[in-house]
């Protein structure tokens, strides 16, 4: 067992996320990467900001705790998600996640294993859903 304690300003630095993310996203580190590769993290996506498409080993599950963003599963068009939403990612499966085109989004992601990261997320499969002022 080992416990981590709560967040320390300096041992852990807030790092900005460039190779694999668009635009401009933060990520804190909550806890330090396990030797199985897994992590968790609060990462917060400007308006705009969007992971690249990626699948995660082990699975994924994302608490988003502020704003509002998009996730997508390829095949599927992209979802509203929201503060309180919790977003279950089965391992293997490709998606990606951010802020919207003009709110920021804050998610904790617990990821289990390493993370398999692709190629950037174009500006035209980055958009609203369809039904997003009913959800
Ligand atoms: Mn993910």
């Amino acid at each position: 067992m080992h416990i981590v304690r709560g967040r320390a300003p300096e041992d852990r630095p807030t790092k900005k996320r460039t190779k694999t993310f668009t635009g401009e996203a933060w990520a804190d580190p909550l806890m330090p990467q396990t030797a199985d590769g897994d992590t968790i993290s609060s990462v917060t996506f400007t308006p705009g900001s969007r992971t690249y498409w990626h699948s995660h080993t082990g699975g994924q599950i994302l608490i988003v705790t502020a704003g509002l963003g998009w996730i997508c599963a390829e095949g599927s068009q992209p979802e509203v998600i929201r503060a309180g939403d919790i977003v279950w990612t089965p391992p293997g499966e490709r998606h990606w996640h951010g802020g919207t085109r003009t709110t920021i989004m804050t998610h904790v992601g617990i990821s289990i294993g390493p993370t398999n990261w692709l190629e950037e997320v174009e500006d035209e499969d980055y958009q609203a859903p369809p039904s997003a002022h009913a959800t």
